[in-house]
Parts: structure tokens; C-alpha cells; sequence
């Protein structure tokens, strides 16, 4: 069975995600369990090619832009069911955080719409303009293997600045703030929807200091990575390095969630 991934190709960085897949897909061939996972990757910029995916991309760009573009190609409701109503496989890097965030603040009332899926508020563009971009050694316990922290690049990136409790009202509380935009809630369509908007935020990784500024660590603490159910987000740009490790982890994610999904179909029929 070959399993779909899709990458936003509204604006941003969506080719770089292809290939970085793709090398991904290629080294998890030589993985035992996986050997006969046959994967497409494909671009997505109408409904119907959403439709098409078991899993997708948002990639980092800007959000704003994207967002627009999202709403003019008729993707926005489409796409908020894929993440908040079907609960299928997302990963959003940079912008692609801050448009599956549930509230993300710095940002003009009305000048951003979100998709949301993570229970979270983003700083966005957290360490400044694009001439504070920078790169940094982080730890990431959920990647297997033990070959060394992921060299991250961060790029004008938000940071997850709050984890926000599920309960009813999170968008009111959220639309108190000045210059904060929230996503539109959803209900769980079904069982396995219901089960998964349970799951909590897990934060997967922090940032251990601003690497390469005169030697001394800076903003330690700040959270990068997080993932609640199938919703995963990274403040950085893993699709800017060579190294495929996140995207191999993703894509045994995507593989699982596939699996899980076609169990439970079996179950209800
Ligand atoms: N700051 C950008 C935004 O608000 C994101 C930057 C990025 O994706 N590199 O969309």
C-alpha cells in the first residue's frame, strides 16, 4: 500500500521538504520493518490533492502569506478538517508552527487566519528579524539512534510561549490579548478524532541557548519542538539541512497513524 504525504505549495519552502522526503523514504528502505512501505509525495495547493494525503507538511515561509493564499485557494476549511476533524498526520515547521497553532500572538486582529490542531500560543518571530537568524546544537530524545543533536536553524522563528489548557473558552481567554489571533474551534467528528483531541502537548525539545553568540548560551529554555496526537510542530527548519532524521521519525509517525486509522475502519465496519 503506498501512503500519501503532501506538502503546502502555496509559498515557502515546500520543494526543499520533497527532497529532504524523499532522502528520508529512501534511508527507511533499509529499515526492516518498513521495507515494503511504498511512499508518494506530492505538492498541494487545491482540495482535491489534500484529499489525496495520509499526512502533511506545512513548511516554514510566511504565514500571513500562506494563510491568504490558503483562503483564496478555498484551502482553509479543508484543511482544518484534515488536522482538527480527521486528525491526520501534520507537521508544521516555522510558519507552518504558527499556522497549526490554536492562538498566536503578535499579529494584527483579522491580518491571520489559523488552522490550529495544537493547544498552544506562539510567540511569533520570537529572536527578531531575519539578520538574527541563527543555528543551534538541540537534543532530541525522540529521534532514534544516538547520532548527536540536530543542527537547527531558526529563521525569524516563533517559539511555543504557552501550552494552553483544552477546556471550553480557550478562545475567549485567548481573544483577551491584544494583538493575538486564535484559531477557530472544532468538535471531534468521531470516536478516534474525539480519542485523539484528548491527547495533551508534548514538548520534544527546547533550546539550549543561542548558539554562536559570543560563546554564551542566551534564552535557554525556549520551547522548539511539540506534539499533541498527530499534530507535530518545530520552531526550526529541519527541511534547510541535509540531515533527514526528523523526517524519517515523521514519516514512521505517519506510517503508524495510517495503520492505526485503517485498524479502527476495520473495527467500525
Ligand atoms: N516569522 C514568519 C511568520 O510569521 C515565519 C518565518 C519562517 O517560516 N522562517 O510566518
Amino acid at each position: 500500500m503506498t501512503i500519501t504525504v503532501g506538502v503546502l505549495a502555496l509559498q515557502g519552502a515546500f520543494y526543499e521538504h520533497i527532497q529532504l522526503l524523499k532522502v528520508a523514504a529512501d534511508k527507511l528502505r533499509g529499515n526492516k520493518s518498513m521495507t515494503k512501505q511504498q511512499w508518494e509525495f506530492i505538492e498541494v495547493r487545491t482540495p482535491a490533492e489534500l484529499d489525496r494525503c495520509d499526512g502533511l507538511i506545512i513548511p516554514g515561509g510566511e504565514s500571513t502569506a500562506m494563510a491568504l493564499v490558503a483562503a483564496r485557494s478555498n484551502l482553509l476549511e479543508p484543511l482544518r478538517d484534515f488536522v482538527k476533524l480527521h486528525r491526520k498526520p501534520t507537521w508544521g515547521t516555522c510558519a507552518g508552527l504558527i499556522l497549526l497553532a490554536e492562538s498566536a500572538n503578535r499579529t494584527k486582529r483579522g491580518g491571520q487566519e489559523l488552522i490550529g490542531g495544537l493547544d498552544v500560543r506562539v510567540n511569533r518571530n520570537h529572536f527578531g528579524r531575519q539578520t538574527d537568524s541563527f543555528y543551534a546544537p538541540l537534543d532530541l530524545p525522540f529521534l532514534p539512534g544516538d547520532a548527536g543533536p540536530f543542527r537547527a536553524v531558526f529563521i525569524r522563528a516563533p517559539v511555543v510561549e504557552k501550552v494552553l489548557s483544552p477546556k471550553e473558552g480557550i478562545q475567549d481567554e485567548e481573544l483577551k490579548r491584544d494583538e493575538t489571533v486564535v484559531a477557530p474551534s472544532r468538535q471531534p467528528e468521531n470516536a478516534i478524532a474525539r480519542e485523539a483531541m484528548a491527547d495533551k502537548v508534548e514538548i520534544l525539545g527546547k533550546l539550549p541557548g543561542k548558539a554562536e553568540v559570543d560563546g554564551m548560551p542566551q534564552e535557554a529554555g525556549d520551547i522548539v519542538a511539540v506534539k499533541q496526537g498527530n499534530v507535530f510542530g518545530t520552531s526550526f527548519h529541519p527541511e534547510l539541512t541535509e540531515d533527514p532524521r526528523i523526517h524519517m521519525w515523521w514519516l514512521c509517525q505517519v506510517s503508524d497513524a495510517v495503520g492505526k486509522l485503517q485498524k479502527s475502519e476495520v473495527v467500525v465496519r
